[in-house]
This record gives C-alpha cells, sequence and structure tokens, in this order.
C-alpha cells in the first residue's frame, strides 16, 4: 500500500471515528476500542494488489452495513420504550378497573387511545423497515461484492474485463472459466432455499481459497461463477480447472445432519487478441453447455 493511501485510509477512520463518538450518547472506551480494532484488522486485511478494488469496497460496503444497522437498532430501541409506556397504560387502565366499578364507556376510549398509538408505532416502524430496505438495495447497486457470498458481483466482472479485453499491450495470456453448480434446483427444491443459499457461500469460499493471489472469482448470476486465471497456459489451466472441480466434488457440506453432494460444471476457454467480454464469456458458455451435454461434473475447453 502506498505512503499517500495510508495517510487517506487513516485520515478517513479518524473522520469516521469522531464522528461516531460524537454521535453516540455515551461513548465508552470499550466502543473506541472495538472500532480501532476492527480497523486494524480491515488494514490487515488489504491485498496490496488490491487496494483500490476490492479493499476500499469492502471497507465501504461493511462500514454502510454498519451505519444502517446502528440506525435501525436506535429507532427499534426508541419503539421499544413507546410499547413499554403503552403497556404500563393498559396496566394502570386494568388496575383502576379492578379497584372501581367499571366504567364502561372510559374503559372503552382508553383501549381505543390505546389503540391508536400503538398502530401509529406500527406503522412508524414499518416505514423504517422500507426506508432502511431502499437503503440496503441502493448500497447494493452501488458495490462491487455480492451480498450473499461476498465474492466480486457481476458489476465488478464487467469493469474488470472491460479493463483487460481494452488493454491492447496486454503482457500475458489469461482463461476464463464458466462454473456452474449441477442440478442445484433440486438442492433448493429438496433441502430449501436457505440449504441453497449455503452451498453459495460453500462454493464461493472454496473456489476463493483455492486460487492464487491474481486469480479472480466473480458470481456472474443464481448458480454460475466467473473465474480469470491470469498468466497462464492451456495445460496448467487444465490442470487448476479439474482440481477445483475435484475439491467441490470431495467437500461434504453438512446440512441438518444430511451430507449434501455438490458437483459442478466448468467450460474454458482462453483470451484471443480481438476479444470483448462478450465474445469471451459466450465461448466459455459455450464450452459449459458442451460439459453439461457430456454429462455434468467435467469441463470442457474451447480455445
Ligand atoms: P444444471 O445442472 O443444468 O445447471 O441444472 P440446475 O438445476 O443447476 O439449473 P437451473 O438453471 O434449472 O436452476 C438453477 C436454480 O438456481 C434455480 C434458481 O431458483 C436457483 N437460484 C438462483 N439464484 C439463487 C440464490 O441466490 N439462492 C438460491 N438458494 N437459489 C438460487
Ligand atoms: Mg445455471
Ligand atoms: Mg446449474
Amino acid at each position: 500500500m502506498q505512503k499517500n493511501e495510508l495517510i487517506s485510509v487513516s485520515n478517513e477512520m479518524c473522520k469516521k471515528l469522531l464522528s461516531i463518538i460524537d454521535q453516540e450518547e455515551v461513548a465508552t472506551k470499550e466502543k473506541v476500542a472495538d472500532y480501532l480494532f476492527e480497523s486494524a484488522q480491515i488494514i490487515m486485511n488489504i491485498k496490496e494488489e488490491e487496494v483500490s478494488e476490492k479493499g476500499f469496497a469492502k471497507t465501504l460496503f461493511l462500514d454502510a452495513y454498519k451505519e444502517i444497522a446502528t440506525q435501525s437498532l436506535s429507532s427499534y430501541a426508541s419503539s421499544n420504550v413507546k410499547i413499554q409506556e403503552l403497556t404500563k397504560l393498559h396496566e394502570e387502565t386494568l388496575s383502576k378497573c379492578q379497584a372501581q366499578h367499571i366504567d364502561l364507556p372510559a374503559l372503552t376510549s382508553k383501549f381505543d387511545e390505546i389503540q391508536t398509538l400503538m398502530s401509529y408505532e406500527v406503522q412508524k416502524a414499518n416505514e423504517i423497515i422500507t426506508e432502511l430496505t431502499s437503503k440496503v438495495k441502493q448500497l447494493e447497486e452501488k458495490s462491487n461484492l455480492d451480498s450473499l457470498t461476498k465474492i466480486y458481483n457481476r458489476r465488478a466482472l464487467s469493469t474488470y474485463l472491460n479493463k483487460i479485453c481494452s488493454n491492447k499491450e496486454l503482457p500475458y495470456n489469461f482463461h476464463l472459466l464458466m462454473l456452474d453448480i449441477d442440478d442445484f434446483k433440486v438442492i433448493n427444491d429438496k433441502y430449501g432455499h436457505i440449504a441453497g443459499d449455503k452451498v453459495l457461500i460453500f462454493v464461493s469460499n472454496i473456489l476463493k481459497k483455492t486460487l492464487r493471489e491474481g486469480d479472480k472469482v466473480f458470481r456472474y448470476g443464481g448458480e454460475e461463477f466467473i473465474i480469470v486465471l491470469n498468466r497462464i497456459d492451456d495445460k496448467h489451466c487444465k490442470l487448476i480447472t479439474n482440481r477445483l472441480l475435484e475439491l467441490i466434488r470431495n467437500n461434504k457440506l453438512i446440512y441438518k445432519n444430511d451430507n449434501l453432494s455438490i458437483t459442478m460444471s466448468a467450460g474454458v476457454t482462453n483470451f484471443i487478441r480481438g476479444d470483448t467480454p462478450n465474445s469471451l464469456i459466450a465461448r466459455a458458455d459455450k464450452a459449459l453447455y458442451q460439459a453439461k451435454k457430456n454429462g455434468k461434473n467435467q469441463m470442457h475447453g474451447i480455445k
């Protein structure tokens, strides 16, 4: 990381820390220590060559989510206080009734009052939920990371491919792999959508962990992933792809005491001078189609 980048990250963190202290009614030493600890973790996890892309996207994304969570927590806290007050009113009304003869009109009007206040609170909470949901959506639209799997998303893929395909003097060769989970619909149908989501996270982690620094993995859509392997020849690309497929095949994911066996198919192609992101992806897609046609759980390459 360059010195000026470090300075700007540190400045940013200082500003954020001061604003957190400013916002908190009681800013405790622990909160400041927590913030500094998390910041240190973020800095330690930034990979040198990814500072401009992933490191900052991740920091921004996490910070913004934290801000939204804090906002929603404080609004729920204030709703809770209101509901506590209403419950107290409710109890007082009931105890008054027990002490005297029941004054039905007064009781009805008191309960009407409580009811109105309750609906007002619920309506306010719903408005907050709608507002926060739309903020999360806006954030996701700006981010380069997929919110479920925390790997790069399709937007990041498009930026990255545009950059390398348009570089007329790209000094190295690269390969593009399109991977698709086999019979994923069956997993969703049999175990439910949550299990399906866990499989996506599981697969993303295996792909991410196995690749070398400098290789990129993106979630292309649903259960499809794209990997860009840089500086590699056909033979090694084939070896790596088969190793990835084998790792997925041999890693068992336990879900509710059941062993989920997962396999993937891969379409592989290499960059040819003059390729556009679309032509490259179309070739990998064609290769993937062939791998599926040949029986899935395997790779197919098109040059
Ligand atoms: P094939 O082996 O030919 O690839 O079959 P498949 O069942 O994997 O493919 P198909 O395209 O029929 O089904 C893909 C399924 O992926 C359908 C869709 O509901 C599911 N899916 C897409 N995105 C998500 C997601 O984010 N979470 C979950 N749980 N399921 C998803
Ligand atoms: Mg698919
Ligand atoms: Mg599939």
